[in-house]
């Protein structure tokens, strides 16, 4: 059998993600494999369908007994037989669990790394003497010093190699930096490894930071519209985690704290319901999150900001695992920064304090910044990405411009008579007429001296940036930046090229999300349908399945067994349990309806366009890109839709580039496929950082345009 049509049988789905199928195929073919993906890539299909599709035993190396049942849950349930060795089980339970695997009757066991050295490797001994096929480490970064989640049992993982030398081994992990990386390979002595990076990006996920005001009222706004959802709230304090949670459930919300500090009995309490979707909200500190691999997130707040970009990113990367519209929210106020900065001192050891403060400042840096969020993450891990990814706050607002050359010219002739030799606050201060004595006496008597008192100094500081971004201005690297001139300015002095700046910033009112096209008091059937089959198998409802299938049910409205196949999440053996359950209602209620099936509107093998473009569907109307793009679907050009909103061409080429990365328009309609495989080719050799060189090889035949297009079809496909 061929590993996709594998996948549909056991895992309902029709398509691979990512690079998942390169790394079947290597792991089928005996290799050793390190597989990076981020949070939801997709990751445990990458060894459970070579475990269903190898003769014998697969055995499981994860930290934690919650990762494991769920995952033992979930297989079982997908009629693939799993099992994992855990302390808390009775030596009955155990010796029949070795009786079982004995007669080969499980396809993967679970264990957590210390069990299988410890009594002297009495276990590792048993495990010898089954046919055991592959070997695989989840949270694979827990074996090093320099990760973020170091656990010393892992290093005992160095030893597997001399039990088990012929069995590849697979590790996987969803954070590795360059020095992780290299002590995963080094430690587990992997042989010959291919290595596999995914894109760490999380295209479902949209990033918004707001400035804290209110922060509890601001958070009452979020939820309310989100009354029905799950989602994690993150604080600093332990203590604040209470007191929000105590404040949410007064307002009527299912919230319940988690942190270190409590009982172990009630934090697994409090974790189970949470599964369960009996506790709507989690608010918590760092302490909760590693380990839960609830599907349905559907959303991530960080009342305080976070230490560092890793964690920040780790933390919303728990919202929307099952690939659906998910939200990730912080409230920022400089005080949290102040606040941080006194935390990251570590005392007698400044090498690590100014680590950890560089990390602080460029969580600050993420907060203030003033572009593509998602381009700022990425490129934080060393990713390249366009500039405008269609679905951070940024990108979702559009900003009004207006004529900025006057300003502009007052800032550039404030550079000049300064000769060049001040930085931006030294500048705006001079503009604005400041009475601070470090200003020079002399430079009172320049005529560019108080020519900007009307406005404030964070607006100057903004448009020194924007005129910066623009090439007017340039700053230098010294350790005291410098503003200079550059070619352009001079044009913009004499009053030959005018200049665009930004309106003054107006918070982006939160709006709610755009309901899905799906008939929504069906899905409440189906979740309830759900919620009692769950309830009688004793597993939280998500393993039975997902969000994302109920909603594809409620969307596309399947009729027979033979249409529910199509919907994704359903195997062979969960469409044979719970076909029928799930079909009848929706029979029923297209009956009451006058409706009938849309399953001829879902496009097979096209997992991730069937996602992605209900995302862009959610969208609120008023998002720029999507206007772009309806435009374009309306049969406008480029220019044509550049001209009706009065926004650059290259604007609207970045709008449509994250349409075509996301499925919704087919690279086909824009570039010719001769044209595509040559801009491809100088791709290839060129990488796609930085479009000027890249045109610039093409010629004048091929437009910045196309060039984006590319790219962005090469990222959809995971070609860069
Ligand atoms: P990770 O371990 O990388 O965080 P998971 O393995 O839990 O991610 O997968 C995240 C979600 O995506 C799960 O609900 C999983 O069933 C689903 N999924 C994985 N691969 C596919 C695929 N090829 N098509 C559709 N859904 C998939
Ligand atoms: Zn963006």
């Amino acid at each position: 059998m061929e590993p996709v049509q594998a996948l549909q049988k056991y895992f309902g789905y029709s398509g691979f993600r990512h690079e998942q199928e390169a790394i079947i195929r290597h792991v089928l073919d005996k290799k050793d494999v390190l597989a990076l993906m981020p949070t939801g890539g997709g990751k445990s299909i990458c060894y459970q369908l070579p475990a269903v599709m190898l003769e014998g035993l697969t055995i499981v190396i994860s930290p934690l007994i919650a990762l494991m049942k769920d995952q033992v849950d979930a297989l079982n349930v997908n009629g693939i037989p799993a099992a994992f060795f855990n302390s808390s089980q009775s030596t009955q339970e155990q010796t029949e669990l070795a009786t079982k695997l004995r007669n080969n009757q499980v396809k993967l066991l679970y264990l957590a790394p210390e069990r299988l050295f410890a009594n002297e490797s009495k276990l590792i001994g048993f495990l010898k003497t089954l046919p055991v096929s592959l070997i695989v480490i989840d949270e694979a970064h827990c074996i090093s010093h320099w990760g973020h989640d170091f656990r010393p049992e892992y290093l005992a993982l160095a030893g597997l190699k001399d039990h088990f030398p012929a069995i590849p081994v697979i590790a996987l992990t969803a954070t590795a930096d360059k020095l992780t990386k290299k002590d995963i390979l080094e430690k587990l002595n992997l042989k010959d490894p291919a290595i596999f990076i995914s894109s760490f990006n999380r295209a479902n996920i949209t990033y918004r930071v707001i400035p804290k005001k209110n922060s509890f009222n601001q958070l009452l706004a979020f939820l309310d519209e989100r009354k029905d959802e799950s989602g994690i709230i993150y604080c600093l304090s332990r203590k604040s985690t209470e007191a929000l949670a105590a404040d949410l459930k007064e307002e009527g919300f299912f919230a319940e704290a988690y942190h270190a500090g409590l009982d172990n009995a009630l934090k697994a309490r409090t974790q189970e319901a949470f599964l369960r979707d009996e506790v709507r909200i989690i608010v918590a500190t760092i302490a909760f999150g590693m380990g839960i691999n609830k599907s349905n997130v559907r959303y991530v707040v960080h009342v305080d900001m976070p230490k560092n970009i890793e964690g920040y990113y780790q933390e919303t990367g728990r919202a929307g695992r099952d690939g659906l519209p998910s939200e990730a929210m912080l409230l920022y106020s400089p005080g949290d920064a102040v606040k941080l900065k006194q935390f990251a001192m570590i005392e007698d050891n400044p090498d690590q304090s100014r680590i950890m403060l560089k990390k602080l400042d460029d969580m600050v840096k993420y907060c203030q910044l003033h572009a593509c969020r998602r381009q700022f993450l990425l490129q934080y891990f060393d990713e390249a990405f366009p500039p405008n990814c269609g679905s951070c706050d940024f990108c979702l607002t559009e900003f009004k411009k207006f004529d900025g050359t006057l300003i502009a010219q007052k800032a550039l002739s404030a550079v000049a008579r300064l000769k060049e030799r001040f930085g931006s606050t030294y500048v705006i201060d001079l503009l604005r007429g400041s009475k601070n004595e470090k200003i020079r006496e002399e430079h009172k008597q320049l005529k560019t001296y108080g020519i900007g008192a009307d406005i404030s100094k964070a607006d100057w500081a903004r448009y020194i940036r924007e005129l910066t971004a623009m090439g007017y201005l340039q700053v230098t690297d010294d350790i005291y930046p410098v503003l200079k001139l550059t070619p352009k300015s001079e044009l913009v002095l004499k009053g030959l090229e005018k200049v665009e700046l930004v309106e003054a910033e107006t918070t982006e009112e939160h709006k709610p999300v755009a309901a899905l096209p799906f008939e929504a008091s069906l899905l409440n059937e189906l979740k309830n349908i759900r919620r009692d089959i769950a309830l009688h198998e004793n597993v939280p409802p998500y393993i039975i399945l997902s969000d994302a299938t109920l909603m594809e049910i409620a969307t596309y409205l399947p009729q027979s067994l033979d249409e529910l196949r199509l919907v994704s999440g359903f195997g062979d053996i969960k469409l044979a349990r719970y076909g029928r359950e799930f079909l009848l209602p929706v029979k029923d209620y297209c009956i009451k309806n006058g409706l009938s099936s849309k399953i001829k509107q879902k496009t097979p093998k096209r997992e991730r366009k069937a996602k992605t473009e209900k995302a862009s569907k959610t969208s609120d109307s008023n998002d720029t890109a999507y206007k772009s793009f309806l435009l374009y679907k309306a049969g406008k050009t480029i220019a044509e839709i550049a001209a009706e909103r009065n926004l650059a061409v290259t604007t609207i080429e970045g709008h449509l580039s994250f349409y075509i990365y996301n499925g919704s328009i087919d690279i086909a309609e824009m570039v010719t496929e001769e044209k595509k495989l040559k801009i491809q080719d100088i791709i290839e050799s060129y990488g796609a950082e930085k479009l000027s060189p890249l045109k610039e090889v093409l010629g004048d035949d091929y437009s910045y345009g196309e060039i984006r297009a590319v790219i962005a079809w090469m990222r959809k496909v995971g070609m860069i």
